[in-house]
């Protein structure tokens, strides 16, 4: 008798699914969660946007906005529920009281790509890394896009991947993958992974140990089989380090700068060519460098990982060549703006690590005058010095807290024969007319800050977009 009343008391009992973050990520998981017949609720530290509060509203999806007070309560009434799983925003860190409390209780905290991955059978290409990330998803789904295949842009950038398991019908996936989408991922495969780099970064969140970043980045591998596919750029010392002490099956198809150094690279530079070798219908394609529609070296080994992915599955030659040579670009990513009286202006907003400004740097020929500032996120200027020494005329700092870069490029003022100046600035549009004051004719001004933006803008983008405004104002 007992037994049978506790059966029908368990079978009652209804699998929730709570929600934290409803933005992009968080609503679109929320959407997918109702469609699998979960009790679902979503809940938000902040103000929800309103187009967000209305998607869940027509849907009937209840939700708390401003705080967690009902994620709370529920976590003193676990056992009324059959089972209780918790998807969490990439942006909320595991350090938030709400998050710990809900660890500590043993309830599954997950990501929106963990989840969302339950429901597909599409094929998916996953890219991950330090830099280049959006500028590769973006090669690669225009690649197969091109190539007329069905397939769905998610993860960082488009729309949520959830979201569109829920209502979209796609045979392959492009995802960009942070290293906080994969921090919640544990049985998620990626048909084919690509990782274009590893340069520390958001550190902060790693307890400040470059280690525990570089295994989150690796977990892109994990699940994987002999059947499936890693890309990597064979001239990454981290990379190739983590490879020669992990047990990686999948197969391996790195890319670099010669297949001399590196005799396996399947897609190098040869000369002024591109070569991809070898790999079912793109045998042997070779294609002019100069014809690259992304240029610098980064943006080069970003072309090969994306005409790699392009090769293995089988896309046409033809339309690899042609879209490597046509894409146009992402905004804020080394993104010309104008040139006034002699003068480039480009906005490389994105480039909030140190890594990346290397990159913009070594990209330009002309001399610089280089805007860097924001939220340092734990950087080392090192890595840039030689080039700012080779290449700037002129720093000008852009931030509430100028204090590290001012002492650290005041080491730096009359090196390499090159006096280099710099100037605190408080505002964009101080910043801009600054860079106009300092540029000589044939220079580049090249905002390109190694920092987050969040000290004086409400992201990169408003960085980008107000940086552009100014020029086109000058
Ligand atoms: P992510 O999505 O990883 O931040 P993006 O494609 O948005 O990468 O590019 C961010 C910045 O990094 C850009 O400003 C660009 O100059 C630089 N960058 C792009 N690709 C690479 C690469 N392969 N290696 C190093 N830096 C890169």
């Amino acid at each position: 008798m007992s037994l049978f009343f506790n059966f029908e008391q368990m079978s009652s009992k209804k699998s929730k699914i709570i929600v934290l973050g409803a933005g992009e990520s968080g609503v679109g998981t929320a959407i997918l969660a109702k469609k699998q017949g979960f009790d679902v609720f979503v809940s938000d530290f902040d103000k929800i946007q309103s187009e967000y509060r209305d998607v869940l509203n027509s849907r009937n999806i209840s939700f708390e906005e401003n705080t967690h007070d009902m994620v709370w309560s529920l976590l003193s009434v676990t056992n009324e529920y059959a089972s209780i799983e918790v998807i969490k925003s990439p942006g909320i860190p595991d350090k938030a009281p709400i998050v710990k409390a809900i660890l500590e209780k043993d309830i599954p905290v997950i990501s929106e790509i963990e989840f969302a991955g339950r429901y597909t059978d599409a094929k998916t290409v996953c890219i991950t890394g330090s830099n280049g990330k959006t500028t590769t998803t973006m090669l690669t789904y225009y690649i197969l896009k091109n190539a007329g295949y069905n397939v769905g842009l998610a993860g960082n950038v488009g729309k949520s991947f959830a979201w569109q398991v829920a209502e979209a019908d796609f045979d392959y996936y492009v995802l960009e993958l942070s290293s906080f989408q994969l921090d919640g991922m544990y049985r998620f495969k990626a048909d084919i992974a690509v990782i274009t780099n590893i340069t520390p970064d958001h550190l902060d969140r790693y307890n400040y140990d470059f280690q525990n970043y570089v295994d989150s980045k690796f977990r892109i591998l994990q699940n994987q089989t002999e059947d499936d596919y890693f890309i990597f750029w064979s001239g990454d010392e981290v990379v190739n380090r983590e490879i020669e002490r992990r047990d990686i099956r999948a197969r391996m198809m790195p890319f670099g700068n010669t297949d001399k150094d590196k005799k396996d690279n399947r897609a190098f530079m040869n000369d002024d060519s591109l070569v991809f070798e070898d790999i079912t219908k793109l045998q042997f394609l070779t294609m002019d460098i100069d014809s690259l529609s992304l240029k610098g070296i980064h943006n080069m080994y970003n072309s090969m990982a994306a005409g790699l992915v392009g090769a293995i599955l089988n896309v046409d030659k033809s339309i690899v060549k042609q879209s490597l040579a046509t894409f146009e670009g992402v905004e804020h990513r080394m993104e010309y703006v104008a040139t006034v009286r002699g003068v480039r202006y480009i906005n490389d907003s994105k480039a909030t690590n140190v890594n990346s400004c290397f990159y913009a740097l070594q990209s330009i020929k002309t001399p610089v005058v280089l805007i860097l500032g924001g939220t340092d996120k734990g950087n080392d200027y090192t890595d840039i010095a030689e080039l700012v020494c080779q290449k700037v005329s002129a720093l000008i700092f852009l931030g509430v807290d100028n204090e590290k870069l001012v002492r650290f490029f005041s080491k730096y003022k009359n090196k390499g024969g090159n006096a280099i100046s710099y100037y605190e600035v408080r505002s964009m549009s101080e910043c801009v007319e600054k860079a106009y004051q300092k540029a000589k004719e044939g220079d580049t001004v090249l905002l390109s800050p190694c920092c987050a933006s969040f000290d004086l803008f409400k992201n990169y983008q408003d960085r980008g977009e107000q940086f552009k405004q100014a020029v086109l104002r000058l």
